[in-house]
Formats: C-alpha cells, sequence, structure tokens
C-alpha cells in the first residue's frame, strides 16, 4: 500500500465541531485537510445567525460548557478564542422555583473536597449532607439505571440533579442514562468548583467556538468547501475509494482518507448498513427582544435554572433574553406563540420584573430543533458506533453521537473528532 504522505488529502465531512476538531488534529499533524460543508456555514448544531425578524443575532440554542471540560479547553486554546468567553472567578449556579419564588446559589467551592456542602448558604435550601453522598454514587453507575431511580427523590434532586440531568443528556431523567451523567459528574462537579466554571461566549457561538477555528484551518492551508453537500461515499474491497459532492465525483488516491462528521441519520445513509441512534429529543429556544438589566438578581452569571416551571434556564443576552427548554419532544410541534406565551411569564419573575410586564410579551423567535440530540436511554447508547468500523479502513466516524462515553455535548463531539483524527493518523 502506499505510504501516505503530506500530499495525500484528508476529506472531512461536516463542519460541526466533531469535524473542525477532526481537522484542527489532522492539519496540526501537517496534513492537507479538505472539509466539505453541506451548509452555507460552518458549526452545524452549535451556531450563529442573523434574525431578520427579531433584528438581532442569535444562537441557535444556548450552550453552556463547564470549566472541567477539558477537550473543549484545549480545542478554545488552539483556535485563540480564549478571549471570547467570559471570565468568571468562581461556580456560581443561580436557581429560583417560579412557584414558591423561592431563589438559592449553588456555589461549589474551588477544590475537590466539598466542604461547600457542609454550608448552608452554599447548597441547596432543604437539603441534608446525606443527599449529596446519594448524589455522588451516581458516578458508579455502569448499567442501564436511568437518572430517576439513581438517587432519593428529594429536595436535592428536584432542584439540582434534575435540571442538570436533563440539560446534561437532553432526555426525560425516567429514560436518561445516570452512567452518561455519573461521565459528565466525574469531570466537572466531583473534581470540585474548579471545573465547574460556567464558560459563556462574550458574543455569539459562531464568534467563540466556529470562525476562529475556520481561520486557524485556512491559516494551515486547509481548504473550507461551503455548500457541498457529499451525496455519496463509495467504499470497496474495505476502502472508501469516492465521494460524490455538488460538482460531481471526488475520487480518492491511494493513501486518501475520509473523516465522516455529519450527524447519524446522514451518516446512516452514507454508509448503508451503520447501526446509529435513531431516536432523537428536541430542544426549543425562545429567544425574546428584551434589553435584560444585567445588575438584575441574574448577577455575574447571567443566567438562572427555574424549577416548577416551563422555562429551564434562562440567560442575558446582548439585546435580548434567551430559554432554553431541553428534553421537549412533548413541546416541539406547539405553536410557536403558544410556547412564546407560555415561557414569557417565567422569564418576568426570574429577572425580578413588575408582574405586570406579564402581558406584555416583546417581539421573539422560537427555535425548534427537532433532533437537537439522540436520545441518551440505554436503547440508543448501545447503537453508538466506535470511530474505526469495518466499512473501510482510511474511513472514520466523529460526531457526539459517536461512542464518546458521555452525552452528546460540545466536549463529546470535540473529543470524537480527535479521536477520528488519530484513527486516521495512525493508518
Ligand atoms: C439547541 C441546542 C442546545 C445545545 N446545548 C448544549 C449545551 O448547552 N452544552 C453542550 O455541551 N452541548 C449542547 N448541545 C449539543 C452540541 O451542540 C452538539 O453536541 C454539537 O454541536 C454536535 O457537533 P457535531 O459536529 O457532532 O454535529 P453537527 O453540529 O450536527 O455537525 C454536522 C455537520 O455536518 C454537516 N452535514 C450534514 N450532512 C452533510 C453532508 N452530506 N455533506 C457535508 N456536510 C454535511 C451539517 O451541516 C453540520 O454542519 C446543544 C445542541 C442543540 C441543538
Amino acid at each position: 500500500m502506499q505510504k501516505t504522505s503530506a500530499m495525500n488529502q484528508i476529506h472531512v465531512i461536516g463542519a460541526g465541531l466533531a469535524g473542525l476538531s477532526a481537522a484542527l488534529s489532522l492539519t496540526a499533524a501537517g496534513r492537507t485537510v479538505i472539509v466539505h460543508e453541506a451548509g452555507p456555514a460552518a458549526g452545524g448544531r452549535c451556531r450563529s445567525y442573523f434574525d431578520k425578524e427579531l433584528g438581532l443575532r442569535i444562537d441557535n440554542g444556548n450552550h453552556l460548557m463547564l470549566s472541567g471540560n477539558s477537550a473543549a479547553k484545549a480545542y478554545i486554546k488552539e483556535i485563540e478564542a480564549e478571549d471570547a468567553f467570559q471570565q468568571m472567578d468562581s461556580a456560581a449556579f443561580p436557581f429560583m422555583d417560579i412557584q414558591s419564588g423561592e431563589r438559592w446559589t449553588v456555589r461549589p467551592n474551588k477544590g475537590r473536597i466539598p466542604w461547600w456542602i457542609f454550608r448552608a448558604d452554599r447548597r441547596v435550601p432543604g437539603t441534608r449532607l446525606s443527599d449529596y453522598l446519594g448524589m455522588a454514587r451516581i458516578i458508579r453507575f455502569r448499567d442501564e439505571t436511568p437518572v430517576g431511580d439513581a438517587m432519593r427523590r428529594g429536595k436535592l434532586y428536584w432542584r439540582l440533579v434534575e435540571p442538570l440531568a436533563v440539560a446534561a443528556l437532553n432526555t426525560p431523567t425516567q429514560e436518561g442514562l445516570a452512567r452518561l451523567l455519573g461521565a459528565v459528574m466525574r469531570e466537572t462537579l466531583m473534581r470540585g468548583g474548579a471545573a465547574c466554571i460556567p464558560m459563556l461566549p462574550k458574543q455569539g457561538l459562531s464568534e467563540a467556538l466556529i470562525d476562529p477555528a475556520i481561520a486557524m484551518l485556512r491559516s494551515r492551508g486547509a481548504e473550507i468547501r461551503f455548500n457541498s453537500r457529499i451525496a455519496e461515499l463509495t467504499c470497496n474491497d474495505g476502502r472508501a475509494t469516492a465521494l460524490r459532492g455538488p460538482d460531481g465525483p471526488i475520487p480518492l488516491q491511494d493513501g486518501d482518507s475520509v473523516v465522516l462528521a455529519v450527524p447519524p441519520w446522514v451518516a446512516s445513509d452514507l454508509l448503508p448498513g451503520l447501526v446509529v441512534p435513531d431516536a432523537f429529543e428536541a430542544i426549543l429556544n425562545i429567544h425574546f427582544r428584551y434589553e435584560a438589566d444585567p445588575s438584575g438578581p441574574l448577577g455575574e452569571a447571567g443566567f438562572i435554572g427555574l424549577t416548577s416551571a416551563t422555562a429551564e434556564w434562562v440567560f442575558i443576552k446582548h439585546g435580548h433574553v434567551s430559554v432554553t427548554i431541553s428534553a421537549a419532544n412533548n413541546m416541539v410541534d406547539d405553536q410557536a406563540r403558544a410556547i412564546a406565551a407560555l415561557v414569557w411569564p417565567n422569564v418576568v419573575d426570574a429577572l425580578g420584573l413588575p408582574a405586570g410586564l406579564k402581558t406584555e410579551m416583546p417581539p421573539y423567535r422560537v427555535v425548534k430543533e427537532k433532533r437537537a440530540t439522540f436520545a441518551a436511554t440505554a436503547r440508543q447508547d448501545v447503537r453508538r458506533p466506535e470511530p474505526a468500523t469495518n466499512f473501510a479502513t482510511n474511513l472514520a466516524l466523529a460526531g457526539d453521537w459517536t461512542d464518546t462515553g458521555l452525552p452528546a455535548t460540545i466536549e463529546g463531539a470535540i473529543r470524537s473528532g480527535r479521536t477520528a483524527a488519530d484513527v486516521l493518523l495512525k493508518l
């Protein structure tokens, strides 16, 4: 077989975070990379755009990363985008129960020894020390136990674990796997507050995570082709031998290889027979054009978690307030106006605004991501493939849906791209 050289091309299909991180690893190793992206811009499920109706640049959905997301941090460093993120000194998660009006802030201390759980002013009101020991046991699950059965369903569960689990797994807790939540907790909460500092973009997701990656890839000589949907991938004798793009066939030479970093339903279309997750959960984001006072009750965090409410997380953004509802399959087909009308009163309460504003809903945009992530259930988790497959030795899979051991997250997507690149670099 011809030896892989710098002249050989690696085709990365898909310019979401998985494809971009694969391309970064490959260009860093001196490889010639061509990225094919079906859409007019990169970012996939993590991107910003100008919404004409609102007259604002918005993100497709609010994304929260934590400082313990080591692959995401390394990616941000590599694309030199550290300044694109808000700098917070410590971990603070404000919450409000909409029904009772109670507010609290969970403040894990920096170090690994969790002395914060001994201090009533830093932990969830109404919780006992033993509840936290029960929560810590979640990291031990390796079986099919859902989050809802993994600990006692007391105040700590409803006021911290359930909201975090729904956000991290994008799956209702009666089905969402405890082992996937445990994998997230092991790298964040269980490492102490220093690993739980929220990382939020100063502007949008694209400015922080996508545009700088494209610029870095171009500076390393990578070619990025937009509006370049790959409609066919031919494999012969255990090798990928050709792609078909909008301008026709793209034959692959000996030594060329492919990273397939598309969503799972596209991957199984291109590789018939590939087993991939096939059940998904929606995420709703409701963006209201409203300039919130940054010194209001959300304080430095700029976001708040809500319990006993339709809205789950409320974020203050430039010129708008943005609400996330995860695991939203049961609401995704509702009319946008009905969804916004349910959520706006929650925003008024969360921001501590006069109750009279509840009937004065500002202009809004409801963004429905119907297949936001695969459902993090036992049935779906076993359908996640390894990056290397039997289809072709010169092909590696990447995407948050591959077998990363994490739920579908930015961290998982970035890691999957790195792993796929490693597979090809070893050829
Ligand atoms: C609303 C929402 C909120 C989220 N919130 C969070 C959060 O708070 N924290 C977190 O960590 N994660 C969050 N996530 C998950 C995170 O966005 C994803 O895990 C991550 O973006 C997935 O990246 P990816 O590269 O695997 O897939 P994608 O982003 O789907 O990338 C795949 C790319 O392939 C392209 N493509 C498809 N078909 C073809 C083809 N035939 N040829 C060429 N290109 C093709 C697509 O256009 C796309 O750009 C959220 C997701 C959504 C939707």
